[in-house]
């Protein structure tokens, strides 16, 4: 008889737990995983996926009235949110359901209830049954900061907006990360008059200070307002539903929604992890080595409960490098440097590397090279919007530091681009590439 029920328990059914489960399944593991809500987690089933595929929708807002300037007849268009919403939702469904095959045929037992913690080996589901296991991971994840002020349980997360029954007239956005620029371009485009509101000067603070400027002015023009600088005091709803919000600027902005888009907090609470001794950051989020163990042995973390990188690839990488080197006899570990990273606003911003604030911090001598043009499309459009590329490199060994963009289809550009970023090459080696002709990623060789 095996002393233990499993060899792997996974608490948290997202990204990271579930890659690890079916890693360490393939590695003849005998795994068990639980999920109290839906198979997927964040990215599947309130994040990434239904987000992009809104982005999608709204993407032809600007389409359809390009189409006319391209020949084409397009008679006046409507838009259906309860059906987009609707189609986003059974596709959702739909990747939820291949979670649960790909588990269930590498044998993976799925308990479909709240887990916690009882001891180093042995968790505890909400039916009161026990199970014990050799080792135990936890990946549940993150969950939206919610503000406590006066009348903030009017607003609305990001978990709800999938779900909004109508497209909201007025929206008001709290923060300036990446949630609430890629929220306030889906419904700009819906038709929403979006005010942001941020408590600091700056929109996503972690990017290029020349791709914020860019998005920000872009927005603008296309109708989103920004309020700086400014805190809530109070919400109030009047009779007809609408909300009455009181900041610091002495306004009361009205809206018909709220959204919080203040960042994520690790889902760490009420796992029983502090009576065990499990270390936590002020965060909350559990502490773990570059292996992912926790301080008792028994217990390994990956994805955003962690707190490392919040992305959905960096937990799917814990996942899968955990499992290989607990399970697989495969020992690896995720390399953290030179992680792309996306914010699929109204254009997106894509980027890897330093910064060019970064990059002047950390080695003194640098050169930026920059390529602001109008992508050949917007301007048969007439559409003003011009993209921006800004390369950071060495002042030294020309090595690229930094690659930062926005405008269209930049994620799909730079993912290509960061494998050069990631392998060091320089910029001459850049400039080596023959430019593709016409395009707009013809500019990563091309900048000066
Ligand atoms: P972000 O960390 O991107 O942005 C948080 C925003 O909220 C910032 O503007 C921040 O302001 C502001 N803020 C934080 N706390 C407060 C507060 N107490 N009062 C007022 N403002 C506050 O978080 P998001 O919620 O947008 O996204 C969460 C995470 O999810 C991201 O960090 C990212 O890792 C992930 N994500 C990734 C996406 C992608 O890859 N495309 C898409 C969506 C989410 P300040 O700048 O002043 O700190």
């Amino acid at each position: 008889m095996p002393e233990f029920d499993f060899d792997l328990f996974v608490i948290g059914g997202g990204s990271g737990g579930v890659r690890a489960a079916r890693i360490a399944a393939s590695h003849g593991a005998r795994v068990a995983i639980a999920e109290d809500y839906r198979l997927g987690g964040t990215c599947v089933i309130r994040g990434c996926v239904p987000k992009k595929l809104l982005v999608y929708g709204a993407s032809f807002a600007e389409d359809l009235k390009d189409a006319k300037r391209f020949g084409w007849d397009v008679p006046d268009c409507r838009f259906d949110w309860p059906h987009l919403r609707d189609e986003v939702q059974a596709e959702v469904a739909r990747l939820e359901d291949l979670y649960r095959d790909t588990l269930a045929t590498r044998g993976v037992r799925i308990f479909q209830q709240r887990a916690g913690l009882l001891d180093p080996h042995t968790v505890e589901l909400a039916d009161g049954s026990r199970h014990g296991a050799k080792i135990i991971l936890v990946a549940t994840g993150a969950r939206p900061v919610l503000p406590t002020f006066p009348g903030a349980d009017l607003g609305v997360s990001s978990n709800e907006v999938f779900h909004f029954k109508a497209v909201p007239k007025r929206m008001v956005i709290a923060g300036g990360g990446y949630i609430a620029n890629e929220f306030a371009g889906i419904f700009n485009s819906f038709g929403s008059k979006v005010t942001m509101v941020l408590r600091g000067g700056e929109i996503l603070r972690r990017y290029d200070a020349a791709v914020r400027d860019r998005l920000m002015e872009i927005s603008r023009s296309k109708g989103i307002d920004f309020r700086f600088d400014t805190k809530f005091e109070g919400v109030d709803q009047e009779p007809d539903g609408t909300l009455a919000i009181r900041t610091t600027d002495g306004r009361t902005l009205k809206a018909d929604c709220l959204l919080f888009a203040l960042g994520r907090r690790p889902n760490s609470a009420g796992l029983g992890l502090e009576k065990l001794g499990v270390a936590l950051a002020k965060s909350g989020a559990i502490v773990v080595d570059a292996d992912s163990r926790t301080n008792v042995p028994s217990i390994f973390a990956v994805g955003d409960v962690t707190d490392r990188v919040q992305l959905t690839p960096v937990a799917i990488r814990e996942g899968h490098a955990f499992a290989d080197t607990q399970f697989g006899n495969l020992p690896h570990r995720v390399d953290y440097d030179c992680i792309p990273s996306a914010v699929y606003s109204h254009p997106p911003i894509a980027a890897v590397g330093l910064t060019e604030a970064e990059a002047r911090e950390k080695h003194g001598m640098v050169n930026v090279y920059t390529a602001d043009f109008r992508p050949m499309k917007n301007v048969l459009a007439q559409r003003d919007e011009r993209a921006l590329y800004k390369m950071v490199t060495d002042g030294v060994t020309g090595q690229v530091l930094g690659l930062h963009m926005i405008g269209p289809d930049a994620p799909e550009i730079l993912q290509a681009a960061a494998v050069a970023v990631k392998a060091k090459l320089t910029k001459a080696q850049f400039d080596e590439t023959v430019a593709l002709h016409p395009t707009m990623s013809e500019e990563l060789v091309l900048m000066r």
